[in-house]
């Protein structure tokens, strides 16, 4: 098995919130068709809301999330209301535009531990309109070694009911004690894994908690060993072939496309393309400044 490629994350904020930012980082933007990767905990907490990002707008990607620890509440202007536990998925498909909120709810377990993932959309299925999945049935293997979980496209032979819109995978493995496991690739996907939690090898190498290892296509399998047990992420897919122009919360092609979406925006608060995500008490988060001169639209 070949050597992976270790890509350190970088720490940064969501409010509160301490977050590893995977993806995209200076060394690499995407794996497969996953442009953002942001971990955050484990942590505990009593009184406060860890998790609070106020309505805020998507455009051409869909949002996965995936919890090993606590709740997320999530609200989206379609008017979904989603609480999501560890095991079960949450998938928002933006489309050409939606907006959402994600929180901590009241009545919590008081830890939280888990990933916010982006998949870019591609061009053919970028404009659909927006809509929300909540998964609790996903498909699930067990074996001696360990078992995993597949939450979004298909792995190990196990497809996720999960919406998806490119050649690619999602999974959590789990590895128990003294086990070694043979996980099997597609040879066409690139891929990224993570150590969330426990300790582990992957081939001869000894994984870092939290840091992204990428795998370049052509390998047939993983190779993962634990003494203590642990449990990863994979994510991998079909190298996404369109070059995508990221900006804020939007993926877009061009940067017309993402000033246009920052004025909707910014503009009103219940515009037709994003819509008013209701129950959530507070203000919604504004775009910021755009920084790219575009020339204005036609005045017609
Ligand atoms: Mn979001």
């Amino acid at each position: 098995m070949p050597t992976a490629q270790a890509l350190p994350a970088r720490t940064t904020y969501l409010g509160m919130l301490e977050i590893r930012r995977a993806l995209p980082i200076r060394e690499r933007r995407m794996i497969g068709p996953w442009c953002f990767l942001d971990r955050y905990g484990p942590l505990s907490f009593s009184d406060a809301k860890p998790m609070d990002v106020a309505p805020h707008p998507h455009i051409g990607l869909q949002t996965v999330t995936w919890l090993l620890e606590g709740e997320v509440l999530h609200r989206d202007s379609l008017g979904s209301e989603s609480l999501i536990r560890p095991g079960e998925l949450n998938v928002m498909t933006s489309g050409r535009g939606i907006s959402h909120s994600e929180e901590t709810p009241r009545g919590n377990s008081g830890r939280l531990s888990g990933v916010q993932l982006w998949v870019a959309l591609p061009d053919a299925d970028r404009n659909q309109p927006a809509s929300f999945e909540h998964h609790d049935d996903l498909p699930r293997m067990e074996s001696p070694a360990g078992n995993f979980i597949v939450f979004s496209g298909a792995a190990a032979g196990l497809r996720s009911s999960a919406s998806a819109y490119s050649q690619m995978t999602g999974a959590e493995i789990t590895i128990h004690a003294g086990q070694r496991m043979l996980f099997p690739l597609d040879i066409t996907f690139e891929y990224g894994v993570m150590l969330v939690s426990g300790e582990a090898q992957l081939g001869e190498e000894r994984l870092e908690i939290d840091t992204l290892y990428y795998l370049a296509p052509g390998d047939d399998a993983l190779t993962i060993s634990t003494r203590a047990g642990g449990k990863l992420l994979l994510l991998g897919g079909v190298p996404f072939d369109e070059p995508i122009f990221m900006w804020w919360n939007f993926v877009a092609r061009t940067a017309a496309e993402i000033a246009e979406a920052q004025r909707e925006w910014n503009a009103r608060e219940d515009s037709e393309r994003f819509g008013k995500v209701s129950g959530y008490n507070g203000s919604r988060i504004n775009a910021p400044p755009f920084p790219l001169r575009v020339p204005p639209p036609p005045a017609s």
